[in-house]
């Protein structure tokens, strides 16, 4: 079996940092960007003068520059889910930030709908299933961030499905959000955290005391013997980004998805950033393939595993888990 015909299921995968090459060497001359598609490339990509989560960070600045228009962010989702669907995703998570698509005068209400039109079109179109997930940002203030939240219960179940933090977890503490869980809490919206990427144990702590059953990232968990016992034990699902992880330096010299998954750490692998990270999904399959000593059947039993951690209904997942089952025994 070819890795590209494994029916995938992706859980962490960011709207803007996906944006397909073409539209955005299109909207940047549309904008008058005095830029040459090479250089255009060049501010979409990490390089090898990336060290951190903090330089990883910057090449969302071109991406969130140009996805100010309702057009711009319905057609991207829209090619996002179509490129998905032709790498045989069968269901998608997309997550992307409300508040840093407004700089041209968009209000939420018309941020969140047009990504939801995007993937509604593609939906209709293709066989892949999914919602979005809508991040708040560490660099964003508390009001924003609850305003995210709000959106988030306005839009639950018609297109979002849960609520994210993101941005950069070194520079700012997650111990200092809880006010965000703690209000999904309240209007019963489900949550993702990134931690455990720029940041190491505490941030994990806190996740965790948070009450999240999914981690972005969460690696450094190998740091400590007693989270990682605690990953295990309360059965979280790690979100987890290998080329990403090696771009940011999250990750020096070997990944530690094997350990995790042979030590019951539950993992789904995914690609972060298509774009930003200059991977997709079956290429970054394949690296885990070549790198490790998991096998197709591993990888098929991650995405069979992240089923009941998915923020969808039921009636989704067992369709998730009959696609799977087929496939397992062919
Ligand atoms: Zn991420």
């Amino acid at each position: 079996m070819d890795i590209k015909d494994v029916k995938k299921i992706v859980t962490h995968l960011h709207l803007d940092g996906s944006i397909d090459i073409e539209l955005a060497k299109k909207y940047a001359k549309e904008d008058g960007y005095d830029l040459t598609d090479d250089e255009i490339v060049k501010e979409l990509q990490v390089d090898k003068g990336c060290h951190n989560l903090n330089d990883y960070l910057e090449k969302f600045t071109l991406p969130c520059s140009l996805l100010q228009t309702k057009e711009r962010l319905e057609s991207t989702t829209y090619a996002l889910f179509r490129k998905l669907y032709l790498e045989n995703v069968i269901y998608a998570e997309i997550r992307f930030a409300p508040i840093k698509h407004q700089e041209k005068g968009l209000n939420l209400d018309e941020v969140i709908t047009s990504v939801i039109k995007g993937m509604e079109k593609a939906k209709a179109e293709f066989d892949i299933l999914g919602g979005i997930i809508l991040c708040c940002m560490r660099d964003s203030s508390k009001d924003d961030n609850l305003k995210i939240v709000k959106y988030a219960k306005k839009y639950l179940n018609k297109g979002v499905l849960a609520v994210d933090l993101a941005g950069a977890e070194g520079l700012y503490e997650t111990k200092n959000f809880k006010y965000i869980f703690d209000l999904c809490k309240n209007l019963n919206i489900p949550y993702t955290i990134h931690a455990g990427e720029a940041d190491g144990v505490s941030s994990i702590s806190s996740a965790l005391d948070f009450g999240t059953k999914r981690l972005g990232h969460g690696i450094r968990c190998i740091e400590d013997k007693e989270i990682l016992k605690r990953i295990i034990n309360e059965k979280i699902l790690l979100e987890i980004c290998p080329t990403s992880n090696f771009q940011t330096e999250a990750v020096k010299g070997e990944h530690p998805l094997e350990y995790l998954y042979s030590n019951g750490v539950l993992i789904s692998i995914n690609t972060d950033n298509d774009t930003v990270s200059n991977i997709n999904i079956t290429e970054e399959y394949r690296n885990v393939l070549n790198n490790t000593n998991l096998t197709i059947k591993d990888l098929i039993k991650c995405n069979y595993n992240s089923i009941p951690y998915l923020f969808t209904t039921d009636e989704i997942k067992d369709k998730l888990k009959m696609i799977i089952e087929k496939e397992t025994f062919v």
